[in-house]
């Protein structure tokens, strides 16, 4: 049977820093990673695709906060599904063009992915992740009285709303993802980091003010669809020891051990690699095998001849 793999989008992919968040702009960039799709599933795998939202979401709170006063504004879990609706569509399109270039027979298709959290995370008693708006500080303080928003300021940039980052606990519609994959179908699922919703008091799901880390979403989904490769495609080759300093060390093939020790030891930033390793430290534990490389080296990678890679 065919080898199973997540892979998961970086940043980078949809929108490069410093670029206008225009279709075209994003067309563009998807364009190289649905390439690299349809080379992955030339190399005889069942491709589950995930992606950031940062950017893209950033600009639809921006539309409503700037239009508030004609539509209504909509709540994060929305947003969420707004980003993760085009994105999808975008991709999707782009993946079908490039997999019927290579005369390929593979479908394609995008699901909305709710993920499930626990209202009880410690996450929700200290939201820390800046998202949306930049304001000033008397702005940021009116916002907190009027919305109750928890404000913060961001890398001397201004103000921004934060909200709480929970874990994922459950990943809903698994059960149609492998179906489909069984299917000869691609699937681009949980973007974003997924749909955050919780249980409310009565039993029923209702979607929740949070953002979940798309590394840590891609992680529980690569345990649930079961699959053996989970990748994260971002901007640089490797990871590395001593990130930035004269004696900076690529690291190839290690064990999810001594990607622990290196952990342990500070090498990776927090909001950046930090919590990439962190994944791949816990998928690789369960005797799978996880996959940090630079977009334009997946295949190669996948293949052992490129990224770092850490083997359980
Ligand atoms: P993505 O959008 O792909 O999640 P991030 O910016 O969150 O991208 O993470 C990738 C970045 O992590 C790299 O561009 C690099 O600057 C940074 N980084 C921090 N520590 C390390 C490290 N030890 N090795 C490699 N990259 C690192
Ligand atoms: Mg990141």
């Amino acid at each position: 049977m065919a080898n199973r793999v997540v892979i998961a989008l970086g940043g980078n992919a949809i929108l490069k820093p410093g670029q206008e968040g225009t279709v075209e702009a994003q067309l563009k960039n998807i364009t190289t990673s649905a390439e690299m799709v349809a080379k992955i599933e030339q190399l005889d795998y069942q491709i589950v695709v995930t992606h950031g939202n940062g950017p893209q979401v950033g600009n639809i709170l921006r539309q409503n906060e700037e239009a508030k006063d004609v539509v209504p504004p909509f709540p994060l879990d929305v947003c969420n599904a707004e980003s993760q609706g085009f994105i999808g569509y975008l991709m999707e399109q782009t993946i079908k063009n490039k997999i019927e270039e290579a005369s390929l027979t593979s479908g394609v298709v995008t699901l909305l992915t709710q993920v499930e959290v626990s209202p009880d995370d410690e996450a929700f008693k200290n939201p820390t992740k800046p998202i949306g708006v930049f304001y000033s500080k008397e702005e940021a303080q009116k916002m907190e009285k009027e919305r109750g928003w928890v404000m913060m300021e961001d890398a001397g940039r201004g103000y921004r709303r934060a909200v709480p980052s929970p874990q994922p606990v459950s990943i809903h519609g698994v059960s149609a993802i492998v179906s489909l994959l069984n299917q000869n179908t691609i699937v681009i699922a949980g973007g974003g980091g997924g749909i955050p919703v919780s249980r409310k008091e009565n039993g029923y799901l209702g979607g929740i003010e949070a953002v979940i880390d798309k590394d840590r979403t891609g992680k529980k989904l690569s345990e649930q669809v079961d699959a053996d490769v989970f990748m994260m495609l971002t901007d640089v080759s490797n990871v590395y020891i001593n990130y930035g300093k004269p004696n900076q060390e690529k690291l190839e093939t290690i064990t999810p051990e001594t990607a622990q020790k290196y952990f342990d030891e500070g090498h990776f930033a927090d909001g950046s690699m930090g919590p990439k390793i962190e994944a791949a430290i816990h998928f690789a534990r369960q005797g799978k095998t996880s996959i940090i490389c630079a977009l334009e080296e997946a295949d190669r990678a996948l293949l052992g001849k490129a990224g770092t890679r850490i083997v359980g």
